[in-house]
């Protein structure tokens, strides 16, 4: 074989050559193929025959490939595992390389860069969930970030010193993060704590006067005043994110909607770790179940459930904004709710359809999600007139509506290149070459008829082959008939028939392959002036996809309230935090299918206007951590404008939310949990304000004993005097609740138990006052401990009460049962050894079965 490049082997590698971040799919015919690494890494990643071909400078040509119909699926497969993909079409028929030369190749391009921030299809995108691509740019000593979701337009920008970065990335949850090269060290980790995948770029993407040209372009506008005022650094992030568009979708621009500028200090601020804590949209054990998201979440459409997660992830800090917020869930309560939300349930993800239809990969199915958007906006713009929720937004679409009821079917298929989606009646020559194209059997059949009535020949038949197309077909015992009639045209004699045509049965072949061809060409013709029509009004229409998810935002929190008897909480200007009868929703959810009741426990943080701080002591399991992670949502829910798990709850507006659990193994990163513990309490400390609510619990157990109790105390003191804010506070320190009568504001709380022979039953009941005993012990049996382990466990308890818990007394140690058994036991002899010393000996071939059991009996012996 030889070892030239091939053109086509050479267009591929120029291909590749501009392409290095990713794999190279390159579409040949029906598939896409892979060579060299690429095809050795997605074989891998999907498991799939790696096959060689040719050679390559004397090495043989790694390949492997995928079909093109069912290319999605590996697409994705690949994007999660972290590719990105480079996908090559065909730029033209291959009869059109053909024309060119026997050896010429057909001409290919990149038409687009799929990375996981980019996605559009429905089949690689979570429905419920938004997919964010940031970009963080620096200019100067300034920060700031830039996101937007292509599949739904949505392009947000705010000012983020790096210092925030953490919190802002934890918020969003986006799918891939633009960074600088130049910064790529320092930001990686950061990114990628947030679950995204780091992508650098060039100093040129983020160059800011670059930037400001290239976002104004996207919007045909000459500068980008009239969208408000932006910072350098805002400009330069919108560029790059911009560029890295420009870039993966090869020219294509997304349809993003005007950007728009995110104030900070608008939100509750949360960073990452008390995300993560809160388990707000993952359970700690990762994964969804046994989330907040995952209970609340009772939306009926796509565009609802993102809204949800995104203010789930922002609570307002703006009591107007929190009490209209709510007004609109009250309204859905009082009135028809179900008739709301079965209306809402016909609403399909038009932002999505948008979104592909404008970066030319929508179908039909995407313009039928259009059309019964707007009809199912009309619908429920009656529903909601005169309340809070209505919204001009839903109501104006009847021209559009009207053009797409009248053009397509009613269940179009996926792809606009298979036809068979438009109505029948909407364009006349349409319908008639469909008829020609369908009916051509029949017309055929007549004309057989007609045939056989001018001949007489009743066996004459119309047949049809690939090679000689539409023909008449006798035996030959007519053949002196056919030929005497000037109509027919001899074509073909077989063995025992003779083969005709006639010039109107060409024409009518020619008419029915064309009518199928025509039938298409109409079709894309109409599907393309049906989507310009829809991009026409895409502002419009993308308004009212918001306005509904609004309106199933309020609709599922008001679902919410009735089905698990919330109620509306009071928001105030002030520091109060009072909640009767709270309860926390996943653990009374993950309760209720255990059959257990939950006990809802009350919770009062303020003291005469003065934040104070709640110390709870109490046994392991005794339902310390759901009492403090429970305060922490009442109040994330009420601000985020829901109802809340409690039978009464005034709060003050809460402008910083901090979580910390002690002793939180983080191996991942590879630092001590002590470390991490000491790192995010500093961060409490450094930054919580008047308007925080703190939740602690077991800080310090990563250390020793005194370590740990005197962090705690002075964490503790700190939160009191400095701080000033609201807290609560769950240790095992039984000695830290002395402090609840010197330090003022500080109250001790514990968790119900009662001793009952022996074993303890914990109430759950938060009541005043501080625990007597950690029931450790007694925990640990019902852990199943063994019995004699609890036994020696009290004794070795009661004794370290009586004494110096640092220095136990010598008889306790010298009395060690443990030591003793150790001490007691015969010397460790090489039994081991005896055994294989005789199995040495034995040659197992010689063996008979009976000498064998023998043998086996021999060695338990000895074992
Ligand atoms: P601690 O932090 O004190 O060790 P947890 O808060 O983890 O205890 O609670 C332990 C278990 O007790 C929970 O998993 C839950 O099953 C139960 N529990 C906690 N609080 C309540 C409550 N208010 N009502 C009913 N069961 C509860």
């Amino acid at each position: 074989m030889s070892d030239d490049v091939t053109p086509m082997m050479a267009q591929y590698l120029e291909i590749k050559g501009q392409h290095p971040g990713a794999l190279l799919f390159y579409r040949m015919g029906d598939f896409y193929e892979m060579f060299f690494q690429d095809a050795v890494l997605a074989s891998e990643a999907l498991d799939i025959a790696l096959t060689k071909r040719g050679t390559h400078q004397g090495a043989p040509i790694q390949m492997c490939g995928v079909p093109v119909h069912s290319a999605e699926g590996y697409l994705l497969a690949l994007i999660r595992k972290g590719f990105r993909v480079a996908i090559a079409e065909q730029m033209e028929d291959p009869a059109e390389a053909k024309k060119r030369g026997y050896k010429a190749v057909v001409k290919r391009d990149v038409v687009r860069l799929v990375t996981p921030g980019t996605l559009t299809e429905d089949t690689l995108l979570e429905a419920r969930r938004a997919n964010y691509l940031c970009a963080f740019a620096e200019v100067r000593e300034e920060g700031a970030l830039a996101w937007a979701d292509i599949s739904t337009g949505e392009f947000r920008v705010m000012t983020c010193p790096g210092a925030r970065l953490g919190a802002e990335l934890a918020r969003l949850g986006p799918r891939e993060v633009l960074v600088s090269e130049a910064r790529e060290a320092t930001w990686r980790e950061v990114v990628e704590e947030a679950g995204a995948q780091v992508t650098a770029l060039g100093r040129g993407s983020f160059d800011s006067s670059g930037s400001e040209a290239r976002v104004a372009r996207l919007y045909g506008v000459a500068g980008l005043a009239s969208f408000g005022a932006f910072t350098r650094a805002e400009v330069s992030a919108m560029g790059a994110l911009v560029d890295y568009l420009e870039l993966t979708q090869r020219g294509k621009l997304p349809l993003l909607r005007a950007p728009v500028r995110e104030a900070s200090g608008g939100t509750v601020q949360m960073d990452g770790a008390t995300r993560r804590n809160l388990e707000l949209t993952q359970a700690l054990s990762g994964g969804r179940e046994g989330s907040l998201l995952s209970v609340i979440d009772r939306t009926v459409t796509s565009a609802g459930a993102r809204l949800l997660e995104a203010r789930l992830g922002s609570p307002s800090r703006d009591v107007a904004v929190v009490r209209e917020r709510l007004g609109r869930v009250a309204w859905v309560i009082e009135g028809d709710r179900h008739g709301l939300r079965d209306a809402l349930r016909m609403v399909p993800d038009m932002d999505r359809a948008l979104s592909r239809l404008a970066l030319e990969r929508g179908g039909p199915r995407d313009l039928a999600a259009v059309r019964a958007g707007l009809v199912g906006a009309a619908r429920v713009a009656a529903l909601v007139a005169g309340g809070p929720l209505f919204d001009e937004a839903l109501l104006g679409h009847e021209e559009l509506v009207g053009l797409l009821e009248a053009a397509l079917v009613a269940e179009p298929p996926l792809l606009a290149r298979d036809g068979g989606f438009v109505a029948e009646g909407f364009h006349a020559e349409l319908d008639q070459t469909r008829r020609l194209r369908d009916e051509g059997r029949g017309v055929v059949g007549e004309m057989q008829a007609e045939f056989v009535a001018e001949t007489g020949i009743g066996s004459l038949k119309i047949k049809h082959n690939n090679v000689l197309g539409y023909f008449i077909e006798t035996t030959t015992t007519h053949e002196a008939t056919m030929r005497g009639n000037p109509r027919f045209i001899h074509r073909q004699t077989t063995a025992n028939q003779v083969r005709f045509s006639t010039v109107e049965l060409s024409e009518l072949e020619t008419r029915i392959l064309n009518a199928g061809n025509l039938a298409l060409e109409i079709e894309k013709g109409i599907f393309e002036r049906l989507r310009a029509a829809v991009l026409e009004r895409a502002a419009q229409v993308a308004a009212a996809a918001r306005a509904l998810a609004e309106i199933d935002l309020a609709a599922g929190l008001a679902e919410l309230a009735v089905s698990e008897d919330w109620v509306a909480p009071q928001i105030e200007e002030s520091r109060a935090f009072v909640v009767e009868g709270g309860r926390h929703p996943v653990v009374e959810a993950a309760l209720r299918r255990q059959g257990v009741a939950f006990v809802p426990n009350d919770c009062g943080l303020t003291q005469a206007g003065v934040p104070a701080i709640w110390l709870i002591t109490g046994p392991n399991m005794g339902g310390k951590s759901t009492f403090l992670r429970q305060n922490a949502l009442i109040a994330l829910l009420a601000q985020m404008g829901s109802y809340v798990p409690a039978r009464r709850a005034v709060i003050g507006v809460v402008g910083q939310i901090f979580s910390r659990v002690g002793a939180a193994d983080d191996l991942a990163r590879g630092r001590s949990t002590f470390m991490v513990e000491m790192v995010e309490t500093a961060a409490i400390l450094n930054q919580a304000d008047e308007s925080a609510l703190v939740i602690l619990d077991e800080i310090g157990r990563g250390t020793a004993t005194w370590d740990g109790l005197s962090i705690a105390w002075a964490v503790l003191e700190n939160l009191q005097a400095v701080n000033r804010c609201r807290a609560l506070f769950a240790t095992h320190y039984h000695e830290l609740t002395a402090l609840a009568g010197k330090l003022q504001g500080v109250r001790n709380a514990t968790l119900a138990v009662r001793e009952w022979e022996g074993e303890v039953v914990f109430l759950h009941e938060v009541k005043e006052g501080a625990a007597d005993r950690s029931y450790g012990v007694q925990v640990a049996r019902l852990a199943g401990l063994p019995m004699a382990v609890v036994e020696r466990a009290k004794v070795v308890l009661e004794a370290l009460e009586k004494g110096d818990r640092e220095r136990p007394s010598k008889a306790l140690i010298d009395d060690l049962p443990l030591f003793r058994a150790v001490a007691e036991a015969p010397k460790p002899v090489a039994k081991e050894s005896q055994v294989e010393k005789r199995l040495k000996e034995v040659s197992a071939d010689e063996l008979s079965p009976r000498e064998a059991l023998a043998l086996i009996y021999e060695l338990k012996g000895l074992a």
